[in-house]
């Protein structure tokens, strides 16, 4: 049986892009961006498939879904969005739940590869990727694993290098956190980090990165000049206590404050301008660089960032991963790396996977990368092995 793709995107070039990508492989397609038009369409013309943005201005995406809901539709869904990966996986969630067939999720701008690549996907796996996240299929975790894992010291931090832009220096890594779970599976922080904030026990995992951070940073060898970066959580600006806190453990352990940078996502900083004004600026004042993360996934005015006493803003990888493929993505990292100096920040792409981008970059005046291109994120003891086959 021959696929029947129709597409709702309130852009409608942007639906006529998707459109030509998915005939060039062979599907029929239609593209609306209306919703009375796209809902008349999939009573009448009988979609196998949907690719539904999920953010447009006359009707948001969940409502869209919450409408084919009603509609019992066995078409599957690809749900596309510019919006950051925790809204695209609440979608999702919401999608799953409602009995809905996802085959995938794909962050905007599209890559056309890849979304032949899900429309593709055999229908039998559409209740899986429904279930689970596309990249990790990791188990479900609940409340009670997250506690248990905390006490059994399941997590553990791995390291990815972050290099001077011109000269391919390294200058130091950033900490991801990792969960091994008893059944011998890695668990990915994006399946486990909102949870942690709901249930109040993302404070414990700060602790326990910033431990593992401060003792990296300790450590006599090739990275003992090099600097780290911690991800905070939104939660963190609630605790006022905390950069003092941190302070005095960095002074006890030796440890000179500008070499550990902490990242706050643009999302968590313009959520709560007053809380993180504060948390940011008793940082700066202690000596940390802040880190401004996922620049470009939050709206936000340059008004809005100029506020804050940020030290370097980092470009979010769904537009560096990108940039390779769309005019769109490039004019976006572009757009970033201009405002990142014009407020005098130090700016960060991350998410570079090939050496086109790496070059575009360059060209750009961007200073630091990080991606896959340079090394996936690596066990704590290969941080030093790393940097001496480097050279
Ligand atoms: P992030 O802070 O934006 O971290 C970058 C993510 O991009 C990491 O995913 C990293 O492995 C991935 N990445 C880096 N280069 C590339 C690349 O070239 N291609 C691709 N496809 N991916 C690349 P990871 O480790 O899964 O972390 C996901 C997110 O989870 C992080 O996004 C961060 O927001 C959160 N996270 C990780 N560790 C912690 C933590 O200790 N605390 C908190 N609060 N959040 C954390
Ligand atoms: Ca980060
Ligand atoms: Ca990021």
């Amino acid at each position: 049986m021959s696929k029947r793709v129709l597409i709702l995107d309130d852009d409608a070039a942007v639906g006529q892009t998707i459109r030509f990508t998915v005939e060039a492989a062979g599907m029929e397609a239609r593209a609306v961006s209306d919703p009375d038009a796209f809902l008349r369409l999939v009573d009448a013309w009988e979609p196998t498939h949907i690719v539904l943005d999920l953010v447009m201005p006359q009707m948001d995406g969940i409502e869209v879904m919450r409408l084919l809901a009603e509609r019992r539709t066995s078409a599957r869904l690809v749900i596309l969005s510019g919006v950051g990966t925790r809204v695209l996986d609440a979608a999702h969630r919401v999608a799953a739940e409602k009995g809905l067939r996802i085959l995938g999720v794909l962050p905007k701008p599209i890559r056309p590869a890849r979304l032949r690549e899900v429309l593709q996907r055999n229908n039998d796996d559409a209740r899986l990727a429904g279930n689970h996240r596309e990249r990790g299929a990791a188990p479900p975790v609940t409340a009670e694993d997250l506690k248990r894992a905390i006490e059994e010291d399941r997590f553990f931090p791995v390291f990815q290098p972050k290099i001077r832009c011109d000269s391919g220096e390294v200058t130091g890594f950033e900490v991801l956190l990792r969960w091994r779970h008893h059944d011998g599976q890695l668990i990915p922080p994006d399946a486990f980090i909102p949870l942690a904030e709901s249930e109040g026990l993302i404070g414990e995992l700060t602790r326990l990165v910033l431990e593992h951070a401060i003792d990296w940073l300790s450590e006599p060898g090739p990275t003992e000049s090099m600097g780290l970066s911690v991800n905070l959580s939104a939660r963190t600006l609630n605790d006022i206590h905390f950069a003092d806190r941190l302070a005095r453990r960095c002074r006890d352990a030796g440890v000179a404050p500008h070499r550990l940078t902490l990242e706050l996502t643009e999302t968590a900083a313009t959520g709560d301008p007053v809380l993180a004004l504060d948390l940011v600026t008793r940082l700066r004042m202690k000596g940390f660089p802040v880190s401004i993360d996922d620049v470009g996934t939050g709206y936000s005015s340059m008004a809005q960032l100029a506020a804050l006493p940020f030290s370097e803003m980092k470009v979010d990888k769904s537009f560096v991963m990108s940039a390779a493929h769309s005019q769109e993505s490039r004019t976006i990292v572009t757009s970033i790396i201009e405002l990142g100096h014009n407020l005098d920040l130090d700016v960060v792409a991350e998410g570079v996977e090939d050496e086109g981008t790496l070059e575009f970059l360059r060209n750009h005046g961007c200073d630091y990368v990080q991606g896959f291109l340079i090394a996936r994120p690596m066990d704590r003891r290969r941080t030093g092995e790393w940097i001496a086959r480097r050279g």
